[in-house]
Formats: C-alpha cells, sequence, structure tokens
C-alpha cells in the first residue's frame, strides 16, 4: 500500500522507516524492509553484498522493535512497504519485500498481478519453491533469474514488466549492486524524489518531502532506475523517456 526505497549517503533504515510513517495514513496490515548491506556494522547479515530482509504483520512498530531487538546492518540502499493484502494473509512471511530463489534481489510491491498463478506455476515446474502465498512472490522469482542471467537490475525490470498483468507498483534492488533502486509503474502510483547527492522513490511524495521536493513524475508503464546522481527513465521496451518534473509547494500537516 505505501512503497518506499533509497539510495544515497545517510542510513537507508532511517529513510525508509520515515518513509513508511510519513505513508501510514493510507492503511495496512504489516510492513517490511530490506537492505543491502554495505559491510560496516549490523547484529546480523553483516556481510557486505547481502540482503538484510524483515518484514512483520501488524504495525510499523512491531517492525521497529524487531529492528531494534536485532539490529539491521549499516547500509545506504534500502526499500520499504507497508502491505495492504490482496493475496494471502497478513502474516510475517506473505508481508514484503519477498525475495528470489537465491536472495539476491528483494522487491515490493502495491497491487495485484492478475497472471501470477500460470506464473508460478511454470516457476514452480522449473524447480522453483515459493515462500509465501502473494502473487508479488512471481516478480522476485522472474527478476531474480534475470539478474542471475546477467542482465542489470533495470534491463530485468523491464523483461518482467513486459509479461506481467493487473496493476503494479515495484521497487527492487540487487545485493550485488548497491549503486541503484529500480521501480516500475502500471495503474498505480510512484513519484521519484530528487536530492543532493541522494535520490528516493514513494508511492507519493509524503515518502520524502521532509528530504528533498524536488520530483519526477513518471508515465504508466515505465521503468525508472535512481542512483545517487539522478533518476533515468524508460518505457517497458527499453526505449528512453523523460519523466515530468515538479516542485512540491505544499507542506505536511504536522
Ligand atoms: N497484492 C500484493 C499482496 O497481497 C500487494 C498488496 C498491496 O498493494 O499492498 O501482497
Amino acid at each position: 500500500c505505501g512503497i518506499v526505497g533509497y539510495v544515497g549517503d545517510r542510513s537507508a533504515q532511517g529513510v525508509v522507516i520515515d518513509g513508511l510513517r510519513r505513508l501510514e495514513y493510507r492503511g495496512y496490515d504489516s510492513a517490511g524492509i530490506a537492505l543491502i548491506a554495505d559491510g560496516r556494522s549490523g547484529a546480523r547479515g553483516d556481510q557486505q553484498g547481502k540482503l538484510a530482509v524483515d518484514k512483520r504483520a501488524g504495525k510499523l512498530a512491531n517492525l521497529e522493535k524487531a529492528i531494534a531487538d536485532t539490529p539491521l546492518p549499516a547500509s545506504t540502499t534500502g526499500i520499504g512497504h507497508t502491505r495492504w493484502a490482496t493475496h494471502g494473509g497478513p502474516t510475517d512471511g506473505n508481508a514484503h519485500p519477498h525475495v528470489g530463489r537465491t536472495g539476491r534481489v528483494a522487491v515490493v510491491h502495491n497491487g495485484i498481478i492478475e497472471n501470477f498463478a500460470e506464473l508460478r506455476a511454470s516457476l514452480e515446474a522449473d524447480g522453483h519453491e515459493f515462500a509465501s502465498q502473494t502473487d508479488t512472490e512471481v516478480a522476485a522469482h522472474l527478476l531474480e533469474r534475470e539478474v542471475v542471467g546477467g542482465a542489470d537490475l533495470t534491463i530485468a525490470m523491464q523483461k518482467v514488466c513486459s509479461v506481467l498483468e493487473g496493476a503494479f507498483t515495484f521497487v527492487a534492488i540487487d545485493a550485488e549492486d548497491p549503486s541503484r533502486v529500480v521501480a516500475a509503474r502500471r495503474n498505480s502510483p510512484l513519484v521519484v524524489g530528487l536530492g543532493e547527492g541522494e535520490s528516493f522513490l514513494g508511492s507519493d511524495v509524503a515518502a520524502f518531502i521532509e528530504h528533498t521536493r524536488e520530483a519526477l513524475e513518471l508515465d504508466q508503464d515505465q521503468v525508472v532506475t535512481i542512483t545517487r546522481e539522478g533518476a533515468t527513465v524508460t518505457n517497458f521496451d527499453g526505449t528512453p523517456a523523460e519523466g515530468r518534473r515538479f516542485h512540491v509547494d505544499w507542506d505536511l500537516a504536522a
């Protein structure tokens, strides 16, 4: 229901959790976070270039307590999600992010993948095992299969979105490429925030306006790659596209 992505110099955990709190008004039943460990610290998953994921049913406070009890690794690249369940009940396991077979790619999703059952059946026939009842998890497996096959995450997102039906916003990270966070949308909201040496993704600008008011809106059926330097937009077929820049000039309620 709410989506946040970040790459920059700050703690991704702080930016992502703050962003999720700003999106709480949308309503949700679970919350989760995935970070790419930068190798500096943390009680778990602290190997450089590995994903650390925590996700909990219930309020954001449940997730915050879990990561206070067992700190996540230091990281400057991360994604987060608040879920409003459509496929699979509101459990820890069905909460997002979801990861692929080797745990290299993590993805969060708003919306519904209409053709997930066929995709899941064909992945299972190929030996993929699924950890959740969600429609979303097929996207994690498909994205990871592409990057393991040699595609960068941007190309992987273009290819995977082209075979999905339904409405979706995705935000994904590849543990082996902490320089980028990749997102896509079809009939579901997504905005980009452009800071100095840092970039943001959100299901709405509330996710990042405490950090930057320079924003970029996408069209439907587009993929955006954010890095510390800014954002690059393409269509699902890979052709270059332009986002629409805008300045957020309203204030958040206290
Ligand atoms: N369909 C997905 C699920 O049930 C995403 C729901 C949402 O938009 O939060 O997990």
